[in-house]
């Protein structure tokens, strides 16, 4: 059974600036689809520099009166934003399986981590403490206090449309800033209704806003005079060349979470149950469109036995994985976002048979449950014969794919991931603890497993990345959320040297 459907009717959406809902200066608009049905559900509106340029007034002039509003009172919005949010779970839910595609599981759970992001946030009046300490000289005292900059922007992906965009919107306000958020415009409806939230909530006008559109708007965040900071998730090109160099090239702080090819160890010492059906959320949830979704599976060891068993174990789970639309709480795995994405998909699958590779499961013409459209469908594929030089195995490639290679011993499988160019995340499946911490301490990515294959890090944890999965400037480099991505990159801290006569 299909669960309801949240959004009932074609609206085109508006931008929100300074607490009001504002049509877009341009009469550009893109459809929006539900990759599931192919119908559209949405038309976004490409928003230009004009529409920014009025954002930023409204967020600048909001900054003034928002910075001297008491860090409580800025969490009692927050609190309340909380409560919206708890009340509207499902509906927000539902939104992203329509618009993203995902299974209204995953929509839930990401979902939940959005909360969590606005309910960390609300410690803001402790989190946000500076420190001092009397007598540094005879009657002279030294402290740290913290202060928010003023205007931040953000810009936001496809394929977390709730929770991406809420590591960074609680934190930069929840500080003292005012902030202007540009969603994906392949998945604007979750944050139209978000901020339908904020508005009820009644967070003062101009203090967060939203620019729905593309480049033209990015473009105008990066380079604007009167933005201080960018927070970006999104593809590595496009973070690394225009976010990072462009931003910081007009003196903004910037962080960039970019790209990932993300490397899964199995040792023969694993727990093989709990290893294999780890390995199904890993590779083929969120349908493989995640940043820490594992894509290249390395088997250590030249145990023939366990590596059969393992491989038939994965083949028989994966199987068993029911493709759909997500709204039907059966299906476990969701459409990709698009139908360029899907072609985007196969052709990385025929360029890896064109060199070698082997497919134990071909999931180019979908077995699809349910009677809709195959347009955005695939099924997981899980190939062999890779190596580690070729293009299947280097490059991103976001969709249910699993990569199957073997080595001899840790070693060897840590040159490897070492050998790519993304250093995201990476995880290791074994019983043995010198094993696990030899990988912990050696391994070169941000977010590292341990028994787990999604190494996503909680609300208070910051979110890293290295190597081309990651650019920021000295502010920015703690990554997203945890105290180094929020408290650090949303406030300068001042120093403070008094003496009394
Ligand atoms: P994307 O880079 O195509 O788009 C991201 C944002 O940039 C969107 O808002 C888009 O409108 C804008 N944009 C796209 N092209 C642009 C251009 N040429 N100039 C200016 N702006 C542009 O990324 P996506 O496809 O939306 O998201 C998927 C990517 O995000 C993957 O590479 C994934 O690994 C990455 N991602 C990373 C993390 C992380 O934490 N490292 C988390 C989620 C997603």
């Amino acid at each position: 059974m299909i669960l309801d459907e949240p959004i009932k009717e074609i609206r085109t959406l508006k931008n929100y600036i300074n607490g009001e809902w504002v049509n877009a200066k341009t009469d550009e608009i893109w459809d929006v689809i539900n990759p599931a049905t192919m119908k559209i559900i949405a038309r976004v509106p490409r928003s230009g520099s004009k529409d920014v340029d009025d954002a930023v007034k409204a967020a600048k002039e909001a900054f003034p009166g928002w910075r001297r509003t008491p860090p409580v009172t800025r969490a009692r919005y927050l609190f309340r934003l909380k409560m919206a949010l708890e009340e509207h779970f499902e509906e927000i839910s539902r939104i992203q399986t329509m618009e993203h595609g995902k299974t209204i599981d995953e929509s839930r759970g990401e979902t939940r981590r959005g909360i969590e992001m606005v309910e960390v946030s609300c410690g803001i009046p402790s989190l946000m403490m500076g420190y001092g300490l009397e007598d540094i000289a005879r009657g002279i005292d030294e402290y740290v206090i913290r202060q928010p900059l003023g205007v931040f922007g953000c810009i936001a992906p496809f394929n977390f449309p709730f929770m991406v965009p809420l590591w960074f919107i609680p934190f930069a306000i929840a500080t003292g800033n005012t902030f202007i958020l540009k969603p994906s415009s392949e998945v604007p409806n979750t944050m139209a209704r978000l901020y339908e939230l904020i508005d009820d909530v009644g967070i003062p006008s101009g203090v967060i806003n939203m620019v729905h559109g593309g480049r033209e708007v990015v473009s105008t965040l990066l380079t604007h005079p009167d933005i201080k900071g960018i927070s970006f998730v999104g593809s590595t090109p496009v973070g690394r060349d225009v976010v990072y160099k462009i931003g910081c090239a007009h003196g903004k702080r910037v962080q960039a979470q970019c790209g990932a090819k993300n490397y899964v160890i199995v040792l023969p010492d694993c727990d093989m149950d709990r290893t294999v059906r780890s390995m199904m959320t890993s590779f083929f949830g969120n349908t493989g469109q995640r940043c820490l979704s594992g894509a290249n599976l390395i088997i250590v060891g030249k145990d023939d036995a366990f590596y059969d068993r393992f491989m038939k174990n994965i083949v028989d789970y994966t199987k068993k994985i029911i493709v759909g639309y997500g709204l039907d709480e059966r299906v476990q795995m969701g459409p990709v976002r698009s139908p360029d994405k899907k072609q985007r998909i196969i052709g990385h699958i025929e360029g890896a048979i064109e060199d070698g590779c082997k497919y134990i499961l071909d999931g180019r013409k979908p077995k699809i449950f349910g009677d809709y459209p195959d347009t955005c469908f695939l099924n997981p594929t899980i190939l062999t014969d890779v190596t580690n030089d070729m293009k299947i195995a280097q490059d991103e490639i976001f969709g249910p794919v699993m990569n199957v290679m073997r080595v001899k011993n840790l070693d060897d499988a840590i040159s490897m991931i070492h050998c790519n160019p993304f250093g995201n995340a990476s995880s290791i499946f074994t019983s043995g603890g010198a094993a696990a911490r030899k990988f912990q301490y050696e391994v070169e990515v941000g977010n590292v497993g341990i028994n787990v294959g999604i190494a996503a890090p909680m609300a208070f944890f910051p979110f890293g990345g290295m190597k081309d999965s990651f650019f920021g400037d000295r502010h920015g480099q703690g990554g997203g959320h945890g105290l180094e991505g929020s408290i650090g990159f949303f406030t300068e801290s001042k120093v403070v040297i008094s003496r009394w006569w």
